[in-house]
């Protein structure tokens, strides 16, 4: 295969070398059920514990209030589903944003279903939530706010601090969907409020399958998968442990050199942001300029679809993005695209390209070059922009 650029690291991550090298004796050699009593088990449990410190740590929490699950699909609905369980004589009203991850948006659908009220906050052009209008939707019986930290798609980062504040000044649960911004940006529990929190080890170079909750201390949430008694027993199951242990390590790389990191990606983005506004013409940004994801770039090109878009690039050994992993298939336009204010024939052209700390100055600039020409060679294809040249010459 030619050289392949991967600028799709929103819909999944490539595992780290030391990630995997972690990972590998759990399967080869130390392969012990923790839960067991002699010492082989012991030392997986070892492994579970040192992980669950590491993951703790990159939010500032306790590591007793980290539960391990089947990644960050799970979280969310665990967060949701035993939330209205757990507090159903307090209420069955929820507040969440209209863009969040299919993962919180389906399971508000299903809960509506089962009887639940649920509001789903506008959010501005730039895809964040209003504070004042999230205050003025907490009623008595509100049970949860559930707000995603950074958005998948556009990179939006929301105000979680405010949230949280405004959370507890009401007393009502605040859980965030970090899926995002877990190992990429710092969070902070205790500073931000947060009572919930799901991530999702293959979004930051862990493996898939695997992700995790917070649940702060105090926090109703009782099981959601039933069965043994693991995780203090909130979630039964046999423990994970090389996805674990691979989750642990992960955590600790990325609290290892954030900053450094960021600042790297950061600069590509910004970099990637720049020439593309200015050497494709009607192209436009989507998300917040500078609140927003350090990885994450999505445009808008007028007059182009983003299927075809995306085939150009991939025969180009580009990789990248329109709309979500989830909604890519569909020919629905992202409903976070909609929620910002696109007009449909707009939203169509988008395409994301999400940067890795492996990406180089090189990289970005080989993929405008080709995406100025791909782009150039569409509209050549397409009535619609001749007629709309017709039109400005006239
Ligand atoms: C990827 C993602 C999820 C789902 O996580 P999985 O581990 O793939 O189930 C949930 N929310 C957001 C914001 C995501 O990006």
């Amino acid at each position: 295969m030619k050289h392949m650029i991967y600028l799709d690291n929103a819909a999944t991550t490539r595992v780290k070398e030391e990630v995997l090298d972690a990972m590998l004796p759990f399967f080869r050699e130390t392969y012990s059920n923790p839960s067991a009593i002699y010492s082989f088990a012991g030392k997986s449990m070892e492994a579970v514990n040192e992980a669950r410190k590491n993951a703790a740590a990159l939010i500032n929490a306790r590591p007793e209030d980290v539960y391990f699950t089947g990644g960050g699909s799970e979280s969310d609905n665990w967060a949701l589903k035993a939330a209205v369980e757990a507090y159903a004589c307090k209420g069955k009203h929820i507040i969440t944003s209209k863009i969040e991850h299919h993962a919180i948006l389906h399971t508000c659908q299903y809960l509506e279903k089962q009887g639940c009220e649920v509001t789903y906050l506008d959010v501005d052009e730039n895809g964040v939530i209003s504070l004042d209008a999230l205050e003025k939707a907490i009623r008595p019986d509100t049970i949860l706010i559930s707000i995603m930290t950074a958005n998948n798609e556009i990179g939006t980062i929301e105000p979680i601090a405010e949230i949280g504040r405004i959370a507890h000044a009401h007393g009502v649960l605040f859980h965030t969907d970090a899926v995002q911004a877990y190992g990429h940006i710092p969070l902070d529990v205790e500073a931000m409020n947060i009572d919930m929190l799901s991530a999702s080890g293959h979004k930051f170079n862990g493996p898939k399958g695997i992700g995790l909750m917070y649940i702060r201390k105090g926090v109703k949430i009782r099981s959601f998968i039933h069965g043994g008694a693991q995780e203090r027993k909130r979630r039964a199951g046999t423990l994970n442990v090389p996805g674990i242990v691979g989750v642990g390590k992960a955590a600790a790389l990325a609290a290892s050199h954030m900053e450094e990191r960021m600042a790297k990606e950061t600069a590509l983005r910004d970099h990637l942001i720049y020439r593309v506004l200015n050497e494709i013409p009607h192209s436009r940004l989507n998300g917040h300029r500078t609140e927003r994801l350090p990885n994450n770039a999505n445009f808008c090109f007028r007059f182009i679809e983003g299927e075809s878009m995306l085939m150009l690039l991939d025969e180009a050994g580009i990789c990248g993005s329109s709309g979500s992993a989830c909604t890519s298939g569909s020919l629905d336009p992202s409903h976070v695209l909609l929620a910002i204010g696109l007009p449909h024939e707009i939203a169509h052209g988008s395409l994301r390209l999400t940067l890795s700390e492996e990406t180089t100055m090189e990289d970005i600039d080989y993929v405008v070059d080709e995406l100025k020409e791909i782009i150039a060679r569409l509209r050549e294809m397409s009535p619609l922009y001749t007629d709309f040249v017709k039109k400005e010459k006239a």
